[in-house]
């Protein structure tokens, strides 16, 4: 048999839910992207050059020596008990009153957000989003099947009205919402938070509504001038499920993130979270557990604070002085990411290329929605690279959107002919 045909008997094999498994368009270039030559605004990993790695190469070696029995050995399946009280400590800064035992440990919040699609999500449900969201959670909630409903946001997040709207139509037609998904503070991508007030109105509506609310906020304690805001879970714990993350306020390798849900999803959660990963990691868990006790932690997310604020004023003040003055774009008061809207009718998606040959990245705006919408829009993160990296980053990209709207000028809205588009930097080749 040859090699192709024996790969299209396993396609013929594989699960209806591994229809939406496929790799995105944009993967590719990507790889092009991570080269050193190419000011990566595409990527949102957290920057870990504020992180004393001699502390952490101490506090590792202290678990090992120490316990090493224990950090070595299979856990619980919700997690170690002394971590999760750490944990009822933190969500305390943003008002949250909860006992060891609500919380669930997870491998990164993405795990959690697997699970919670995985108990609640059959084939056909609508999971209500907002509009653009968190494109690792709209894969997962496609992979089970689920269809997105998308809400629309401004500059203080979800719009409570669209939220009722989006729940009237879609009930009219039939549809079964399971939940509503948000992130609530320094969003990924649009970069804007839920005003307080909205807050409110947004647990109303969930509760008049019957519909449970996801609030997912691995960004919350990273807000440059502010006090951490108070959780939706906090004022509502019967029908919040909140999901954190250790991924940036400590380091994403090590995997560790939770969830904080009623006492009847917490039961499912574990035995979902069993059948998939038996436990997490005990060493992982251990080594933030210990880094959390003996550390200064909330002096060292102040300078991550400081670290991602230095690099969006880079960003914003750069935005200002070579955007075009059609663009828009969010000003962020902290986490990672400016959503930027360039004028109708410019095609992110068919633009990257030619950014990527004038040595600059982002993420077109469409792969953030379920529906194609976004056309027009990009992400744009400041998280990782140097200030300076960033401003040259962000002046590369204004001369291409320059260049892009003349092309529209001098053609229309039909396709610009490929004789047409500025010359490449590169040769094609050594982009894809
Ligand atoms: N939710 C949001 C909104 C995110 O931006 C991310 C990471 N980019 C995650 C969840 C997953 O984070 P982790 O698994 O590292 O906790």
């Amino acid at each position: 048999m040859s090699t192709g045909s024996r790969l299209d008997s396993f396609v013929a094999r594989y699960a209806e839910r591994t229809k939406s498994m496929t790799a995105s368009e944009i993967r590719g270039l990507f790889a092009v992207a991570s080269r050193p030559e190419v000011v990566s605004l595409a990527g949102g990993m957290p920057n870990l050059t504020a992180l004393p790695m001699d502390v952490v190469s101490q506090i590792v070696a202290d678990v090992i020596n120490e316990n090493g029995q224990v950090a070595l050995q299979y856990g619980s399946g919700q997690g170690d008990p002394v971590l999760r009280e750490q944990i009822t400590e933190i969500m305390k800064l943003e008002g949250i009153d909860s006992h060891p035992d609500d919380v669930v440990v997870t491998t990164g919040s993405q795990q959690a957000l697997d699970l919670v699609a995985r108990i609640f999500l059959d084939p056909g449900d609508v999971v209500l989003a907002e509009a653009p969201s968190y494109v690792g959670a709209l894969g997962t909630f496609q992979q089970y099947q689920a269809r997105i409903v998308h809400v629309e946001m401004d500059d203080d997040g979800l719009i409570p009205e669209r939220l009722r709207e989006a729940i009237a139509h879609t009930r009219a037609q039939g549809g079964k919402i399971k939940f509503l998904y948000t992130i609530p503070n320094f969003h990924n991508p649009a970069g804007v938070s839920l005003s307080l007030e909205r807050r409110q109105e947004v647990l109303r509506i969930a509760r008049d509504a019957d519909i449970l609310i996801i609030e997912d906020n691995p960004y919350g304690l990273l807000g440059f001038n502010s006090e951490p805001t108070r959780a939706m879970r906090a004022d509502d714990p019967d029908n919040v499920v909140y999901l954190g993350s250790f991924s940036k306020t400590f380091a994403p390798g090590l995997r560790v993130g939770w969830a904080a849900a009623p006492h009847a999803v917490r039961e499912k959660l574990v035995l979902a979270s069993e059948s998939s990963i038996l436990c997490p990691s005990n060493f992982a868990q251990m080594a933030i557990s210990r880094y959390f006790a003996t550390q200064p932690w909330q002096d060292q997310i102040k300078s991550f604070q400081g670290l991602y604020q230095e690099r969006r004023d880079a960003m914003l003040e750069t935005l200002e002085q070579h955007f075009p003055a059609t663009a828009t774009w969010t000003k962020p008061g902290g986490g990672f990411y400016v959503w930027v809207t360039l004028p109708e009718g410019i095609d992110t998606k068919a633009m990257l290329p030619r950014a990527i040959t004038s040595r600059v990245a982002y993420v077109p705006g469409t792969a953030f929605f379920a529906d194609g919408f976004g056309s027009w829009s990009m992400r744009l993160s400041y998280c990782y690279p140097s200030p300076e990296r960033i401003r040259e980053g962000v002046r590369r990209l204004a001369g291409v959107i320059e260049e892009e709207m003349e092309l529209r000028a001098t053609f229309g809205s039909a396709a610009i002919p490929l004789s047409e588009r500025p010359q490449r930097i590169l040769p094609p080749s050594e982009l894809i």
